[in-house]
């Protein structure tokens, strides 16, 4: 945590963002960089955020958040996003 605070969603979407891109449903769509940042950007303005200030904080709350309900939820926006940045690409 080298800023001394941290978004514990972002965590999560960067690695859930991963996740589907690599599953074969989303094999059409682009992996580039600037792609893979919209959705991340995207989908993080359309959840909560959950900010930390300490290691053992970002474990709990990632724990909290890293659930199959929560998942469920964070994805559908995900996909979403990945449905815009498809049809919109800015790269
Ligand atoms: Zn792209």
């Amino acid at each position: 945590m080298d800023k001394g605070y941290m978004n514990v969603m972002e965590e999560l979407v960067a690695t859930l963002v991963n996740v589907l891109m690599m599953s074969p449903d989303y094999q059409t769509f682009c992996h580039c960089q600037k792609c893979r940042t919209d959705i991340i950007a995207i989908s993080l303005n359309n959840l909560p955020s959950h900010y930390v200030t300490t290691e053992e904080g970002r474990k709990m709350v990632f724990e909290q958040l890293n659930t199959n309900e929560n998942r469920a939820w964070i994805n559908k926006r995900i996909i979403s996003a990945i449905h815009l940045v498809g049809k919109y690409p800015k790269h």
